[in-house]
């Protein structure tokens, strides 16, 4: 019986920027993303059975049809009728609800996997257009890299990497929902957008101290708002010397950007001071 395994890495957001909120309900944004080596992992094995079985050592996540791996798994069974089972073992190493696109790419690396598993032969382009349906993050995480995304997060242009550095991840004890934070979410109160081209620059130049100058994500409007503690860890950050800090996504995780190795393990020690969740990562070239 055939077993492969995919990695699901975790993105982070260089720029997030929100233009205005659409007839759809979903929000037209610009977004850069880039993905870093802190990853889940998928096992997939076939089933004698026409099953689509999940299983995971987190013991926080669905682990039936509301797990986007299953969705992943049973979209491509309905769409070319495929009649084989998958055992899916999810080896979570990304927190969950934290900005991080977790689930978006555990169902990238599924559709990917099953692509392989059950020779599909299905290209790219095709893979992100399933993807899409699954949720906006999904296609950026079927094409990984770095990418300007348009649209809800769909239409994506690859862009150059950023330069090699430390990323330093942390993740306050609190859950933060996506939709609840774009639903506070409100254009008119963001006094300053942050500059897609001015990204698009640092990048194409490849300096690491324009990158850290162009942070920038809308969203934190409302997350650091509401939520004192992802302010005090974007703080400490700061304080402790990482060259360039943002929250993630809707968040709560922050990342901050950090050129010397030297410096790594003084950010990191400041964090832990105050928060379990502390991760260090590089950037996936
Ligand atoms: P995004 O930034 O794309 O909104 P996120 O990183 O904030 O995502 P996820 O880790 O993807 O958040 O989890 C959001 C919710 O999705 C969780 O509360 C969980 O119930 C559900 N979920 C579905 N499938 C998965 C999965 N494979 N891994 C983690 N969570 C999942």
């Amino acid at each position: 019986m055939s077993k492969i395994y995919e990695k699901a890495p975790a993105k982070i957001n260089l720029v997030l920027d929100v233009l205005r909120k659409r007839e759809d309900g979903f929000h037209e944004v610009e977004m850069i993303m880039t993905m870093v080596d802190l990853a889940d992992r998928l096992e997939m094995e076939e089933l004698p059975r026409d099953q689509i079985l999940l299983s995971s050592q987190a013991g926080f996540i669905p682990l039936d049809e509301k797990n986007l791996a299953f969705q992943a798994a049973r979209l491509l069974k309905e769409r070319y009728g495929v009649r084989r089972g998958v055992y899916i073992h999810l080896d979570k190493q990304i927190p969950v609800a934290a900005g991080l696109a977790g689930g978006s790419s555990d169902a990238a690396a599924a559709l990917k996997g099953l692509n392989r598993l059950w020779n599909l032969g299905l290209p790219t382009e095709e893979l992100e257009a399933l993807g899409a349906e699954l949720g906006s993050d999904v296609p950026f995480c079927i094409r990984g890299g770095t990418a300007l995304a348009r649209g809800r997060g769909e239409k994506l242009e690859t862009v150059p990497r950023p330069p090699q550095c430390w990323v330093i991840l942390a993740k306050p004890p609190i859950n933060v929902s996506t939709a609840d934070v774009y639903g506070k979410f409100r254009v008119g109160d963001v006094k300053e957008h942050p500059s897609i081209p001015q990204m698009l620059d640092a990048l194409s130049r490849q300096s690491f101290q324009d990158v850290c100058a162009s942070l920038g994500n809308v969203l934190e409007n409302v997350t650091l708002h509401r939520y004192p503690e992802v302010r005090q860890i974007k703080d400490c950050m700061i304080k402790s010397g990482a060259d360039g800090v943002l929250m993630s996504g809707s968040g709560p995780t922050v990342f901050g950007l950090v050129a010397k190795e030297a410096k790594v393990s003084r950010v990191y020690n400041a964090l832990r001071g105050f928060c379990k969740e502390v991760y260090v990562a590089r950037m996936l070239t």
